[in-house]
């Protein structure tokens, strides 16, 4: 008889901060795949990237799950604190996946290097732990319903071993029912030009500045995560934290497509997802 294997450990977090719905969203679909454990930000930490806190102490407290049976922690710190501390004394047992999302709005391109979401996945990616880091394309009126789904099916997959434990997915998921997304595209990072832009002010003592997010110009080549997104496809993007690595993309193709047969069971396979597109 093989021993029976232990329940898998799931550690959620985000950048969002513990109140976000997303967060919710996500965690009731994981629910059941294993035990959850939830450390996450005491408030809104997006865009601080990997910032790690090393000056001032940082407290946990625990707080009430909006989901029963889910362990769940507020962090004074960023994403990165919240994984590092999770995996360090707060989670139980060893933690078999890292999730983080939903996020409200999309990680894709160069963004990728400013989120908070992919920071907090990456913690995990340097213990070898399979990441996913999932965020909604969109900050208003958000499906979370259909990044949640999409969430479970690859957090199956992964659970399942089907990817090598230093894997890390950026997965973008189009703000659209599930009826409507066409499936699943492995990808790679689209290119974004614009330049951050500067407001200044002056509140009577100093000057100020603002820095506000440009109008994005994306280069949408075929292949990259915008195109996906804009084809109504989940983007999925294998990420390395060798920044210089190029592709874990093969890996990736036939989790994507086994992912999107558990979305949509009834749809014909044709219609799950395009094939890869070469770089
Ligand atoms: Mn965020």
């Amino acid at each position: 008889m093989p021993r029976k294997r232990r329940i898998p450990n799931l550690l959620l977090t985000n950048d969002d901060g513990i109140y976000s719905e997303g967060l919710w969203a996500l965690a009731r679909a994981l629910q059941d795949l294993g035990q959850v454990t939830i450390v996450a930000p005491d408030r809104e930490q997006s865009a601080t990237s990997s910032a790690v806190t090393l000056h001032h102490p940082l407290r946990a407290t625990q707080v009430v799950s909006q989901v029963p049976g889910i362990q769940t922690w507020a962090v004074e710190g960023t994403p990165a604190d919240c994984v590092i501390l999770a995996l360090g004394a707060l989670a139980e047992g060893p933690v078999d996946l890292v999730v983080a999302g939903l996020n409200n709005g999309g990680n894709m391109g160069n963004d990728t290097l400013l989120s908070g979401t992919v920071a907090g996945a990456l913690q995990g990616h340097f213990r070898q732990i399979p990441a996913l880091a999932i965020s909604m394309t969109a900050v208003r009126r958000v499906r979370y319903e259909s990044g949640a789904a999409v969430g479970r099916a690859l957090a199956k997959q992964v659970l399942a071993g089907r990817l090598p434990k230093d894997i890390l997915l950026n997965v973008n998921v189009p703000n659209r029912s599930l009826r409507a997304i066409q499936g699943f595209q492995v990808t790679r990072l689209a290119t974004r030009n614009y330049i951050d832009v500067l407001r200044q002010g002056h509140d009577s003592r100093r000057r100020y500045f603002w820095i506000r997010r440009g109008k994005p110009d994306w280069d949408e080549l075929e292949g990259t995560d915008i195109w996906a997104i804009r084809h109504k496809l989940v983007s999925v993007t294998p990420l390395s934290a060798d920044l210089s690595n190029t592709s874990r993309a093969s890996l990736a193709q036939g989790v994507s497509l086994a992912a999107a047969a558990e979305v949509w069971p009834r749809r014909d396979p044709a219609r799950l997802g395009s094939h890869l597109v070469a770089s």
